[in-house]
C-alpha cells in the first residue's frame, strides 16, 4: 500500500553506504520514520526537497515497520530561515527540545500546525533585510510554551501552581514541578525554583493565548527574555528526564 503525508521534515539518520532514514512530522500520523533508498547517490531526485526544516508530500509504500519513500513533493522549503543563521540556530535548538518531546507516533493535527505555524513565523522574519533576533527569540519561546501546552504541560501562569492564590507583583518564582509560576510563601518549600519577573509572567500569559503569529509585535526586556530561556530549558528539563 502507498500512503500520501503533510510532512515536515525534522531530522535524517545516516543507515547506509546510500540509504537515509528520515524522521518526520506528518498531519496524518504524527512523528514518522521514512526510509529513503538510494537518497545518496549523486543523480537521487528525492534528496532535495527532504532537507531538514522542509514541508513535503510524502509517499511511502508500506507494508510492516517504517515505510519506503516512493516520491516527494516539495511544499515549502523555508529558504529565508536557511540563510539566515540566527533564525537556523533558534529552528535547529527548537527542533532538538522538539524532537526530545515528541517521540511517539501519534496524529497530533494540532501539533503539527503549532510547527508549520512557528516555521512560517521564523520565515517571515528572516526573509526581511535586517531580521529581527528579539522576535526569532520570542517566536521560539512562544513555540515552545505552546507545544508543552498541547502535549498537556499547560503551565499554570494565572495563579500559584501549588495553593492557587494570587500571584504578586514582583515576588514569584518558577517551579517545572509544581507546573508553573509559584508564590513566594510557597517557594519557601520548593528547592528547585526560578526567580521569575514580572514581564516574563505576562509574556507566558500572553503566548498561552495567542497564535504564534500574533506574537510578532510583544516587547521583552533583555532580562525578561534570559529569565524564560532559563524557564523553558528547565520546563523541558523536567518532562524528559
Ligand atoms: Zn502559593
Amino acid at each position: 500500500m502507498e500512503y500520501k503525508y503533510n510532512a515536515i521534515v525534522l531530522n535524517k539518520i545516516d543507515t547506509g553506504e546510500t540509504d537515509r532514514v528520515y524522521v518526520v512530522y506528518t498531519r496524518e500520523a504524527g512523528r514518522i520514520l521514512a526510509r529513503a533508498i538510494g537518497v545518496k547517490k549523486p543523480n537521487a531526485k528525492l534528496a532535495g526537497n527532504l532537507e531538514s526544516i522542509t514541508q513535503c508530500e510524502i509517499f511511502l509504500a508500506k507494508g510492516k515497520g517504517r515505510g519506503n519513500v516512493t516520491g516527494v513533493i516539495g511544499v515549502e522549503n523555508f529558504l529565508a530561515i536557511k540563510q539566515n543563521i540566527e533564525a537556523l540556530e533558534k529552528v535547529f535548538g527548537a527542533m532538538k527540545i522538539f524532537n526530545r518531546l515528541m517521540t511517539q507516533e501519534e496524529k497530533d493535527e494540532k501539533t503539527f500546525q503549532l510547527l508549520l505555524d512557528y516555521l512560517s513565523a521564523m520565515n517571515e522574519v528572516a526573509g526581511k533585510t535586517e531580521g529581527d533576533f528579539l522576535k526569532f527569540d520570542i517566536y521560539t519561546l512562544g513555540f515552545i510554551f505552546k507545544l508543552l501546552q498541547n502535549l498537556g504541560y499547560k503551565q499554570e501562569v494565572k495563579k500559584c501552581a501549588v495553593c492557587v492564590g494570587k500571584l504578586i507583583s514582583g515576588e514569584n518564582y518558577f517551579s517545572a514541578q509544581r507546573g508553573g509560576i509559584i508564590c513566594a510563601v510557597c517557594a519557601k518549600l520548593e528547592i528547585r525554583k526560578i526567580r521569575v519577573t514580572d514581564e516574563a509572567v505576562k509574556f507566558i500569559r500572553i503566548v498561552l493565548d495567542n497564535k504564534i503569529e500574533n506574537l510578532g509585535k510583544v516587547k521583552l526586556e533583555k532580562k525578561s527574555l534570559n529569565n524564560l530561556k532559563i524557564i523553558v530549558q528547565e520546563a523541558v528539563r523536567w518532562i524528559t528526564n
